[in-house]
């Protein structure tokens, strides 16, 4: 890049940002990152989009690349294979590959995402500051409007080359908008999710088989449990919004309880906090979100969910966004010139990007419906627990 370093400004340190601003910093650049966020490092904040999520051979390597995948892997827990479960009878056992190397990773996002922020600062070049929220951008001059929401004040950040990583909703991509040759579809999921507790059991142990991710597959909607490091395991149970088995449909602790008996009983029992939580969460909404072009003025570029939002299924939002970062890491490798560099990220991208988009709607069905089918277990060459 040239030596008249141009500001460089990413919006959102979610785990994309973060991840982002230190590949950034890596390349000798000094980044400024803007979040609309208090510092989850200081204080308590839910943990956003999901309690827990997995992490594949995709991420790991963007991580690798920036040599934390070593001390992520500390904090993980492998998952090899899934673990359905039935209304009654016994569990089956799919494992992921043909032996043990073959897994994914449960990884908490609060503590990832604290992780890279860290060591993002600690490179010395990227400042992070916290309840900054973007409300206007003008993507070819490179301004953004910046809400300080802890003052109340309104600034401009002027000449920058800017970096959309505000997630599913970006505002930067919002700012793209009205642009003739920009285009975006946003494709909520009739379903929504809700997460639950599985805690850890009397002696502190995993109440259920540690290395594998659990699924209760009921055609038109299931749960599914990761293991966290403490013992304990995130449920998901994804729902359709509306119909007579909806969250519609779960007004009332006594009828929450009923479709829990009836549905899950397993896990109710292991569940001792579900009325409580399903009533005091947020419902949690999914959405695919497509659009081109990615990039605006040859100074705005969109990664991570502000390009490619998908609904959880494959597990590979994350993964595909830290994906992003290594194959844009890898172009202004060889680059001089930010436009460039922006037109060359999005054709390696974005039809990769909405493919596994697609595929994470596809397997949304295969989850909740085919993992339980006893001619699928048998093709997939399913045992016993
Ligand atoms: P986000 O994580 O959404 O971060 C965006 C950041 O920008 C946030 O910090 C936000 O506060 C900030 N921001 C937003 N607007 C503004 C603004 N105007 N100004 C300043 N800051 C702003 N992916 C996987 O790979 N594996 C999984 O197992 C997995 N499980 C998931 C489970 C669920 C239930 C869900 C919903 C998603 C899951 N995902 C998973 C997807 C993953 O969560 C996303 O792909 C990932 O969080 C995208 O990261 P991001 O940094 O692009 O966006």
């Amino acid at each position: 890049m040239s030596s008249n370093e141009p500001k460089l400004t990413v919006v959102g340190a979610g785990l994309v940002g973060s991840l982002l601003s230190l590949y950034l910093a890596r390349r000798g650049h000094t980044v400024e990152v803007l979040e609309r966020r208090p510092d989850m490092r200081r204080e308590t904040l839910d943990a956003g989009r999901s309690i827990n999520l997995a992490i594949s051979t995709r991420g790991l390597h963007a991580l690798r690349q920036v040599g934390l995948e070593e001390e992520a892997l500390k904090h993980a827990i492998p998952m090899r294979g899934r673990v359905i479960h039935p209304v009654k009878g016994e569990l089956a056992y799919q494992p992921y590959g043909k032996d043990d190397s073959q897994h994914i990773n449960s990884l908490s996002r609060g503590w990832l995402n604290q992780f890279l922020m860290t060591r993002a600062e600690e490179t010395g070049r990227v400042k992070l500051r916290f309840r900054q929220r973007v409300t206007q951008a003008d993507v070819t001059a490179g301004t953004l409007t910046v809400l300080d929401e802890a003052t109340g004040e309104t600034r401009e950040v002027r000449d920058a080359v800017v970096f959309g990583t505000d997630g599913s909703g970006s505002a930067v991509r919002q700012a793209m908008q009205p642009r003739p040759e920009f285009h975006a579809t946003q494709e909520p999921l009739g379903h929504g999710y809700k997460e639950l507790t599985i805690p850890p059991g009397p002696g502190g142990g995993f109440q259920m088989e540690k290395h594998a991710l659990h699924i209760w597959p009921r055609g038109a909607f299931m749960l599914i449990a990761l293991p966290n490091e403490d013992g304990s395991f995130t449920c998901t149970l994804f729902l359709p919004w509306k119909g007579p088995l909806s969250f519609a449909a779960l007004e009332t602790p006594a009828a929450l309880e009923a479709f829990f008996q009836e549905q899950f009983p397993d896990a109710k029992a292991l569940i001792p906090g579900l009325v409580e939580e399903f009533f005091a969460r947020p419902t949690g909404h999914m959405v695919t979100v497509k659009c081109a072009p990615w990039r605006a003025g040859g100074r705005t570029l969109l990664l991570g969910d502000a390009a490619h939002a998908m609904v959880p299924f494959y597990g590979q939002g994350m993964n595909c966004g830290f994906e992003d970062c290594v194959v844009l890491d890898s172009l202004l490798a060889k680059q001089q010139d930010w436009d460039e560099a922006f037109q060359a990220f999005e054709k390696l991208r974005k039809t990769n990007a909405d493919a596994i988009a697609d595929m994470a709607v596809e397997n949304f069905i295969e989850m909740r419906d085919s993992t339980g089918d006893p001619r699928f277990l048998l093709e997939k060459g399913v045992e016993k627990v």
